[in-house]
């Protein structure tokens, strides 16, 4: 088969769907692989690089025809229309809301995975596209930060007098929210966190953050069965509201990360709560795509609300689009592994498989993933 990377039409899309590593691999597998010329130019990959590897450095056209697309994001309506029917494209479909982009690849006869609905088992960690790209964004959200600030993250004790620690606060323990506790210790800081799962607080600890949380009945309940968050009641929302409300006020730099899959993400930090905090202080919002966790937070800008400085960059990963490329293209081939036969080195995608079951969208010509399929075509 032909495997057809693209280069993403998208101008904020600087990631890129294969490495050199994944072309090799590919290849191994029996591909043939079609790179889009300069796909990967802003993640440092040459097409020189790639074809060092063994791919061809092709155009648009050649989508036509390929058995496997691989890209970052979901294809727009022109990009359906150059891919032949019956072939594979793997992604990060967004696929929530978007049921006419849906329909528009089902009726392409397109077999379309999402990469982030694959199941968090222990056999998918290494496909597992939230976790790889969310580790980057978290670390980035802190570096992005400390460039704002206009002070020092780490205490200082020169001869000139002490630079207190800055005080960092990371709102979402989840895998970004993680990697910036562990980034903003690194440079110093003095870190502390929240989250609605119980299982955050030692992980949070075992980190050197402080853990700041109401920890009653229905937090110790709050953790869904894939280890996900629920959306907390309006009751326990207010009692936290409350407790954040003081502690925020004597931060410098917040990180909101809170996410709930398939929801808006939830508002956390008020207007009032950006005015308690001192001029100058910093505020990411990793969750700017999804509404934002942050009154006045807007996708894509830097704004001032209330005398902090808020940060909204869309596409944290594309941030380090080099690093998130090498991790996002490993993430792809290793799913696409499990859709070859390895004897035959055909592509052979079994229905049955639970990872197929958990991110296949469209096939042969139906929306089949069952929380969207009941959508009008
Ligand atoms: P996410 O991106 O969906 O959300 C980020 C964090 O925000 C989560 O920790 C969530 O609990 C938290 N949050 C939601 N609402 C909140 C609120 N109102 N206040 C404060 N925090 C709130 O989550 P994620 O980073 O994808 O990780 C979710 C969980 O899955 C974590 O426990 C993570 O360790 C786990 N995980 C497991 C695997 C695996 O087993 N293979 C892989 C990756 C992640």
């Amino acid at each position: 088969g032909i495997v057809f990377v693209a280069r993403e039409v998208d101008p904020a899309e600087s990631r890129v769907a294969a490495s050199v590593e994944t072309v090799k691999k590919m290849k191994g597998l029996g591909f043939d692989v079609v790179v889009e010329g300069g796909a990967g130019l802003s993640s440092r990959i040459a097409d020189t690089d790639y074809e060092a590897a063994g791919a061809r450095i092709g155009s648009t056209a050649d989508a036509k025809g390929a058995d496997v697309v691989l890209k970052v994001r979901r294809p727009t309506d022109k990009e359906i229309k150059a891919y032949k029917s019956g072939a594979l494209v793997i992604a990060i479909m967004d696929p929530y809301g978007n049921d006419k982009a849906l329909a528009a690849m089902a009726k392409a006869g397109l077999t379309t995975f999402a990469m982030e609905l694959m199941p968090r088992i222990t056999r998918a960690q290494s496909m597992d596209v939230l976790s790889s790209q969310a580790n980057l964004a978290g670390y980035q959200a802190v570096i992005d930060a400390a460039a704002e600030y206009d002070r020092a993250l780490p205490m200082m004790m020169t001869a000139a007098g002490t630079v207190p620690a800055a005080k960092v606060f990371v709102m979402g323990a989840g895998v970004a929210g993680l990697q910036a506790i562990a980034t903003a210790k690194r440079l110093g800081a003095a870190v502390s966190a929240t989250d609605v799962r119980p299982a955050a607080k030692e992980q949070v600890a075992s980190l050197g953050g402080k853990f700041i949380a109401v920890e009653d009945e229905e937090f110790k309940a709050a953790e869904t069965a894939g280890g996900y968050a629920k959306e907390m009641s309006k009751e326990y929302q207010a009692k936290q509201a409350a407790l954040v409300a003081d502690h925020i006020a004597k931060q410098d730099i917040i990180i909101t990360t809170a996410l709930i899959p398939g929801r808006p993400a939830p508002k956390l930090v008020t207007r009032d709560m950006l005015k308690s905090m001192r001029p100058g202080s910093i505020a990411v919002d990793l969750a700017v795509e999804r509404g934002g966790n942050i009154e006045g937070s807007e996708a894509g800008n830097v704004v001032e609300v209330e005398g902090v400085k808020v940060i909204g960059h869309l596409n944290m990963p594309g941030r380090i689009a080099a690093s998130a490329s090498l991790l996002y293209a490993k993430n792809l081939v290793t799913f696409l592994e499990t859709l070859v036969n390895k004897e035959t080195k055909a592509i052979a995608v079994n229905p049955d498989d639970e990872l197929v079951k958990a991110t296949m969208l469209t096939h042969a010509g139906q929306v089949v993933y069952p929380a969207f399929a009941a959508a009008p075509t």
